[in-house]
């Protein structure tokens, strides 16, 4: 199917997109059903977070023009001229790398189908195949032989040396499941705006808002624009020197939650190559503003020093190449911010009078020492809720012990992969992360479910949060910190049941969105979170446990949804209602998403589905 959308309004004062035409690559509702249905035929290719990431702004019309991933002369044309072949200025390479041995058994032309996390979810019509040298693409696009951008180091690492080109229709819905949180897509951005009647989008470029300097500058955008678009460096992409990226997250959503108006700022998270060469970067996030309605993009000073009258002459030049095309988003600069004491405010040289002696720096490098040593930073140049936020991760992932520990090990390569265990298995295999209030239904859906799915063929287990408290967390009380090591080893003990082939149907109250995501980081691509959402009125008057009563008592204390917080999914892969549907309706449509996603075993066929698919390769485990 090749199915480009195109658009062409100016959206009531938002500018056009880059090319004239908002060129998206999706199929939805009835279209994608039965490109999905071909999909599962064709040949597969598994494709990584950043090759996602990179697939959801070509479906979106993010990277319009661009149909699809580049094919040998548009990425020679990126790599090395920072254009299109037409001369379009265009700033990173976009493209989908495979192994040797994978590109031998893929059709030279023709379609395949792209999984990300074993989910189905774009058709590749492959127009060329050609070598990627990831040294030359090292020098060219982050002007470092030996750079350790991932984008260039995860690819050595798995042994990718060639490149696939061609369009791609992205199946949205399939896709939806792993969708990039903070992704917006630029049709939905411009007619909300157009809702709203607003015409002054604005986007931000370099912003890690955990500091005062930066709040300062997103308040100053947002009086002068309807709305700003955030676009912070993906999850992958380390953030701060120094810092564990997450961390860098945590901080600007705690800023942009509690003190920003949430429809006026808008984050769209982008991606990897953030980190390439600097005029590459910001021509790309430059073209992607302009692909979303954004008139003006706003550099944020680097932090030890502000932008010079030459750097910005030669951004504005760069953005000029682009003005024949219709690169028309209009480049403003920021003067160096800091907290002066005098004033008792944020201030730059401009508009303060005071000397240095009063000011107090808000340089990141400064302020990152100061949480590597485990000091407080100063309320002056931090709030002190985004400074919580920031330990809090620090902590969590720089425990010396944990990092001792891994130093001499050498686990033994297997013989027998997960994909051979799954194929023997007839199905695939996932973790289910049941997730809700305690009464919410989570170990009754998932006891039945497993019921249903054991019948019905499959390797199933059920992970409970009580159960593992009797065993292996049995050492562990209900700290915060205990909860997190219980809700860690839950994590590793379900990424080992799916190794072994099993669909894995954990349950556990699970009641914070950080946490949860480090489980995905444990268990990796399979993993689906499945929402058990009631009120908290029926989860008490169910209080199948008698818990509530004695939490209301006091007996219990910091209890999720009375005296502790409850954060819901925001995108869950599954999200089930038991206010209002029975179990049996639960169960049934967990079940429907799982057969829509392809891991249920073919029924009636006779030959289990994933038996009919070539056997995905496991890049560490590659069977000899
Ligand atoms: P949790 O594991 O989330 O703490 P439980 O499964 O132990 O919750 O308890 C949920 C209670 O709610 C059970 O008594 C169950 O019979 C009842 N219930 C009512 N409707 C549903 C539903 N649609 N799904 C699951 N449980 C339901």
């Amino acid at each position: 199917m090749n199915n480009s959308h195109s658009d062409t309004s100016t959206n009531g004062g938002l500018l056009d997109p880059y090319g004239g035409e908002l060129v998206q690559r999706y199929a939805a509702d009835a279209a994608a059903q039965q490109l999905l249905q071909r999909l599962t035929k064709l040949p597969r290719v598994n494709i990584s977070e950043r090759e996602f990431l990179d697939l959801e702004l070509l479906g979106s019309g993010g990277y319009s023009p661009l149909e699809g991933f580049m094919d040998r002369s548009t990425y020679l044309s990126v790599r090395d001229h920072s254009c299109l072949p037409t001369g379009m200025p265009w700033g990173w390479p976009v493209t989908l790398a495979v192994t040797e041995e994978q590109s031998d058994r893929l059709p030279v032309e023709g379609e395949v189908g792209l999984y990300y996390r074993d989910l189905p979810v774009a058709v590749l019509e492959i127009n060329d195949c050609y070598q990627w040298d990831a040294r030359d693409e090292a020098i060219a696009v982050f002007e470092n032989e030996n750079t350790d951008a991932p984008a260039i180091t995860e690819r050595v690492r798995d042994g990718k040396t060639r490149l696939l080109g061609g369009p791609v229709t992205l199946i949205v819905e399939a896709a939806e499941s792993s969708w990039n949180e903070d992704h917006l897509w630029p049709n939905v951005t411009r007619s909300f705006c157009e809702q709203q009647n607003w015409k002054r989008l604005s986007a931000i470029y370099g912003m890690q808002p955990w500091h005062r300097g930066h709040e300062h500058i997103l308040r100053h955008v947002l009086d002068t624009s309807d709305a700003l678009m955030l676009q912070p460096p993906g999850k992958e992409t380390a953030l701060t020197i120094g810092l564990p990226e997450s961390a860098g997250i945590e901080a600007e959503q705690a800023l942009v939650r509690n003190f920003f108006p949430r429809t006026r700022v808008m984050n769209n998270r982008l991606s990897r190559h953030i980190s390439c060469e600097r005029s590459r970067a910001i021509l790309q996030q430059a073209i992607i503003s302009q692909n979303y309605g954004c008139g003006r993009i706003y550099f944020v000073p680097p932090s030890t020093a502000g932008w010079s009258p030459a750097d910005e002459h030669t951004v504005r030049a760069l953005l000029g190449h682009g003005a024949e095309y219709g690169l028309r988003i209009v480049p403003e600069f920021f003067e160096l911010t800091y907290f002066c004491e005098a004033c008792d405010s944020i201030v730059t040289h401009r508009s303060c009078p005071h000397e240095a002696a009063h000011h107090v720096s808000l340089n990141e490098a400064d302020l990152i020492e100061m949480v590597l040593r485990g000091e407080a930073l100063p309320p002056q140049a931090v709030r002190p809720e985004i400074a919580r936020a920031i330990s809090r991760t620090v902590s969590h992932h720089s425990d010396p012990a944990r990092l001792q520990r891994g130093r001499h090990l050498f686990p033994h390569a297997p013989e027998i992969s997960r994909s051979t265990r799954e194929l023997v298995a007839g199905h695939q295999s996932a973790v289910l992360w049941m997730t809700g209030l305690s009464g919410s239904g989570k170990s009754t859906i998932a006891h039945r479910l497993e019921r249903e799915l054991l019948l019905s063929g499959h390797r199933v287990f059920v992970l409970d949060g009580d159960t593992l408290r009797t065993g292996l967390c049995a050492d562990l009380g209900f700290s915060r910190e205990a909860r997190q090591e219980n809700l860690r080893r839950a994590g590793e003990v379900a990424k080992v049941l799916r190794e072994a082939g099993l669909i894995v149907i954990a349950s556990f109250i699970s009641p914070f969105r950080a946490e949860r995501e480090t489980l995905v980081e444990i268990v990796g691509d399979g993993f689906l979170e499945v929402f058990v959402d009631a009120s908290i009125e029926t989860c008490e008057s169910r209080d199948p446990k008698g818990l509530y009563k004695r939490a209301r008592a006091g007996v219990i204390p910091e209890f999720t949804g009375v005296s502790s917080p409850y954060e819901p999914p925001e995108n869950p892969a599954i999200h089930l209602r038991t206010d209002n549907s029975s179990v049996e309706e639960c169960v049934r449509r967990v079940m429907e998403s799982m057969s829509n996603i392809g891991l249920l075993r073919a029924t009636g066929s006779g030959l289990p589905r994933s038996a009919q698919l070539p056997v995905p390769i496991n890049r560490n485990q590659r069977m000899q």
